[in-house]
């Protein structure tokens, strides 16, 4: 792997752990041209299940997008970015779980759900009132739509 910070191609690796619950590699490089220091993560490359929503289109599961819901919901409060990880990482492995090819939205939103009554009960309430509304939402921005057409 190339430097970071001088793109040179010798680097090392001065330490390596498991992180997120075994699921990650954390490895800690050194730059034997510059000495700086950078870490890598390393994870599998799993095929995840695509997601189905309730208007019936399929989306390809987006671990970013998972990863800031959970985020958001846990702001200000005293959850680590590696509990999150954590979090992100039991959900993927309960969706792979599955050995569906598609899974329900809904499936999603409640793994997250789960996951954060452990994490903090604030931000289990965050989520799930928000995540409640969403839905609602959702349906009446639809029908705001279909009124606007008109
Ligand atoms: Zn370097």
């Amino acid at each position: 792997m190339h430097c970071p910070f001088c793109s040179a191609n010798d680097t090392k690796v001065i330490d390596s752990r498991l992180v997120a619950d075994g699921h990650q590699v954390r490895r800690r490089r050194s730059c034997n041209v510059c000495s700086e220091r950078f870490t890598t993560f390393e994870t599998a490359e799993l095929v995840m299940p695509r997601i189905i929503k309730h208007d019936g289109t399929r989306q390809p599961f987006d671990e970013d997008k998972l990863r800031n819901g959970i985020q958001r919901a846990v702001e200000k409060r005293p959850v680590s970015t590696e509990q999150i990880e954590n979090s992100v990482s039991k959900i993927k492995s309960s969706l792979r779980a599955t050995g569906e090819r598609e899974v329900d939205s809904s499936m999603v939103g409640n793994l997250v759900m789960d996951q954060l009554k452990e994490l903090d009960k604030v931000a289990y309430i965050r989520f799930a009132s928000v995540y409640r509304a969403f839905e609602d939402v959702s349906q009446f921005g639809e029908a705001i739509a279909s009124l606007e057409k008109m």
